[in-house]
This record gives C-alpha cells, structure tokens and sequence, in this order.
C-alpha cells in the first residue's frame, strides 16, 4: 500500500521542523545524528484520525544560508519531493513577511500541479494573525495560521490535510523491503552460533552487504519468500578474537545496529542468566523505539530442567524488568537447532507488530472499555480525566492520549493502559509508546 505524501516546504527557519515533529507528535523525531542528511530522517510516516500518511520534511535539504536564491542542485531536490507529493504544505513565517525566497518558492510549486495549502506559521499571538492578508499576494489563497510552537491551530490543520488526502488503494502491496535486525548480547551467549543457524537452517541465500559504519557487515537470507538483513555480522561471522570482545560489545557498535535495524533478537546464555548489559541492551532498544525478540540460549544444559523452569526463569526476569513482559521470550538451543525456527517466526511477529496500523474506532472503543474497567486515580483530591485515545504513529506505535492535567497522571494507571493496549491489540515485541498530551 503506499501511502499518500504531504511534503513540507519552506526558507529556513520558518518551522518546518517544527511542524514535522508536531504532526509526528513526538520532538525527537528529528535525530540530531552528525553524519550527514539520511532519507529517512525526512520521510516519516504518520496517522491522524485512522489516515495514514507519509510526512517530509524538506528542511534538510536547504542549507542554512539559503537566504535569497535556491541552489540549482537544492531546487532540484525540492522540484521532486514536491513533484511526489499528494499534497504540499508551503510555510511561512507571519512575523517576517514575505522574503524574495518565499518568492521563489512559491514560484516553484506552481510549476506543479498539486494540492497547496498555505501555512503562516508563528501566529500565536493573535494581534499576529491580522498580518496574514499578506500572503494572499503569494498566490495560493488565505494561509492558515497556525504556530507549531505552541501547537495553535495544528489540529484543525491535520483535520484538513487528511480530508484533501486521497485514500490509500488497499490491496496495493506496500514496497517490499526486508526485515532488518540485530543479534545482540553479551560474548559467548551464542550469537555465532545462531547466525550461523539461521543462515544455513533455512538454505538461505547468504550474501553480504556492506555496512555502514567501517567494517561492519550486513548478511541476507530468505526464508519463504521474505528477505531477511542481520544488521553488522562482522564480529559474529569471523568469530571475533579474545580481545576484540570488549569492542564488539562496545556501546557505539550496539547502539548503531540497534539504530539500523528494526527489531533486536537478543541471546542471553540461559545458565548465567540476564546481567546488567543485557537490561541495558533492552532500555536502549526501547528508547530507540525498535522490536525485540528475547532468546535464552544453550536450553540443552541448562542443570535440573523441568517443565517449569522455563516460566520460572522468565518470572526472574519480569522482576527485574517489567517491560518484558510485553516481549516474546523463546527457550533454544542455537547448538542444536532446538527451535531456532520459532526465532524467525517472532522476528516476523515483532516487525508485523511494530508496523501495526491500529483502528481508529478500535482504539477509541478498547480505551473508553479500559477507563470504565478501571478508572484514573484521583490525584489530591482532583479528578483526572483523560479523554481521548488516538494512535499517531506506526513504526514505532505511539498512542496519544489527550488530558488537561498529563502530570497528574498516576505512573501505574499508565503501566495498566500500556498492558490492556499490549494485550487488547497483540502488540508484543513491539515498543508501544502512550504519549499523555497535554490538550490544547
Ligand atoms: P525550519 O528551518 O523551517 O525547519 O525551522 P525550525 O522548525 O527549525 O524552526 C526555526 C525556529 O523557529 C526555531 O527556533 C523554532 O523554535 C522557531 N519556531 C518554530 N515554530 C514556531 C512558532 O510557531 N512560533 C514561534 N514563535 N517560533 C517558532
Ligand atoms: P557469541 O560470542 O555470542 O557469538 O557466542 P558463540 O556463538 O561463539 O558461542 C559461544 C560458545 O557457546 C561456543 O562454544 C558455542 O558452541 C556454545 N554454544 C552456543 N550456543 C549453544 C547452545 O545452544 N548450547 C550449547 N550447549 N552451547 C552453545
């Protein structure tokens, strides 16, 4: 399916990003990462009101002293990003005016033919707003006046962008693109030995693929028909040596194959159990917003085995960190190949999950049942009230819950929605956010 495109443009400075992590509702949508522009960092996906959408940014491409004329080479990356698009939102910036770059701009989109709304942004002083006739000589209509600072008037602009959008053809198969994931833990929990499982268990085609970073190294494989990429194999396939372990668990190396993957399997070696780097490893992997699948390797010698030592380890480790209990946790053997198939069945879950476009009226439904089950704990005396639940985000999840009071509310009344939103929607492995908003 591919999804309809709003393509933010404007001059620097005007609030373009700022607009963007509004609409994607979180701040740090932008990663302030040095090496470089990426793609992805401009394309995000987002949902409003059960349409979904694919939001970009064009900031990247203008460097900062743009400040009269575009460079040909920039103006050809605006001409076609705003050539791709279903629809164009062409900022300005209420308190300078228009610029001869505003010019140029609007110039440039009218070559195309294609939805335009105008956005004065910075309106949020009223007296302000009486200045957007102005940029009526621009050509595209009334601008709305929003201010993505304080978030004036950016809900009834999203209500108007998703109404112009086209509605996604379903049926139309999304672009293919293969499951990216990193196999993580500590030295000697098996990682080798795993890969080494996937790759030949499934008479895989082994490829490798350069990584990014120097020396790091990608490898594929298909099972079914679904492409497969481990992220950064280097150390794993040429076993590394003794003294290269510390850099191979080094933080950098982990945080960027968990950067660059969509979901992490982590191995844990199941007769020394979980240390403070494989819980570290998870809180990473959630602040990133990524997948995680759980392996708790060499269950062939794990001593006195019984039917329950499996749940009982598993109870071990939910005290420590409640929120696996929202991951899949699989007992193996990588040695012997004891269910190591079930490994690439919860990698699949896990990406299917994080991808997971939940119902708008599902949504909605499930968390008016939630509140009435159980509702938020007064807080002195003050009631909360929360009044609404929107999904704003895939990849990874995020839940908007909208509240006048978002401080007042009761840090285990959070973790019961998280758990009836995990359970209600099969969520598992995936990095479910629920964001309680302040409502404007
Ligand atoms: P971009 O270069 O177009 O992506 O602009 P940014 O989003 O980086 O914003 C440029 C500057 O304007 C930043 O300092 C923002 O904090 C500020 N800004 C963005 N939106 C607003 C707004 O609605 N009101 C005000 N007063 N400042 C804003
Ligand atoms: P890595 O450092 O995490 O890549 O770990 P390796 O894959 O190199 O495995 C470390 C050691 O544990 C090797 O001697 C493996 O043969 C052994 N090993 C790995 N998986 C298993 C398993 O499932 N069962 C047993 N018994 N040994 C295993």
């Amino acid at each position: 399916m591919k999804l309809p495109i709003v393509c933010i443009i404007g001059r620097p400075n005007v609030g373009k990003s700022s607009l963007f992590n509004r609409i994607l509702g979180r701040r740090a949508a932008v990663v302030s990462d040095r090496d470089g522009v990426t793609r992805d960092r401009h394309y995000q996906n987002a949902i409003y009101k059960g349409h979904e959408f694919t939001v970009v940014d064009t900031g990247g491409f203008l460097p900062d002293d743009s400040i009269d004329v575009l460079a040909d080479s920039v103006r050809a990356q605006i001409f076609n990003a705003v050539n791709e698009a279903d629809l164009v939102l062409f900022m300005v910036d209420i308190r300078v005016g228009i610029t001869k770059l505003d010019q140029q701009f609007a110039r440039l989109i009218r070559k195309l033919d294609k939805k335009v709304i105008l956005v004065a942004n910075k309106s949020e002083l009223q007296g302000d707003r009486q200045e957007s006739y102005e940029f009526l000589k621009l050509g595209f209509g009334q601008p709305r006046t929003v201010s993505a600072l304080t978030g004036y008037a950016c809900l009834s602009l999203l209500d108007e962008v998703v109404s112009v959008l086209p509605t996604p053809v379903r049926g139309e198969r999304r672009e293919e693109r293969p499951v990216r994931f990193a196999i993580l833990g500590r030295p000697n929990a098996g990682k080798s030995t795993l890969l080494n499982r996937l790759l030949n268990e499934d008479r895989a085609v082994v490829s490798d693929i350069p990584g990014t970073t120097r020396d790091s190294i990608d490898c594929d494989f298909v099972v079914d028909g679904q492409k497969f990429v481990v992220t950064d194999t280097a150390g794993l396939r040429k076993k590394a040596r003794v003294e290269d372990e510390v850099e191979v668990f080094s933080n950098m190396r982990t945080l960027e194959s968990i950067r660059r993957s969509d979901l992490s399997v982590l191995v844990v070696d199941c007769t020394r159990g979980m240390e403070i780097q494989d819980y570290r490893i998870i809180t990473e992997i959630r602040k990133a917003g990524k997948g995680l699948v759980v392996v708790l390797n060499k269950w062939d010698i794990l001593p006195n085995k019984n039917d329950k030592s499996f749940d009982h380890m598993v109870k071990e480790l939910l005290e420590r960190e409640p929120m696996l209990e929202f991951v899949p946790i699989l007992s193996i053997s990588a040695k012997e190949g004891q269910r190591v198939g079930r490994v690439i069945q919860a990698i699949q879950t896990v990406y299917a999950n994080c991808r997971r476009v939940l119902g708008r009226d599902r949504v909605a439904e499930s968390f008016a049942n939630f509140l009435q089950e159980k509702a938020p704990p007064s807080h002195n005396g003050r009631v909360v009230m929360l009044t609404r639940a929107c999904q704003i985000m895939v990849e990874p999840p995020v839940i908007d819950i909208e509240t006048r009071t978002p401080e007042l509310v009761d840090e285990s009344y959070k973790r019961y929605l998280l758990k009836k939103f995990y359970d209600e929607f099969q969520l598992q492995g995936a990095p479910l956010r629920l964001n309680f908003d302040r409502k404007l």
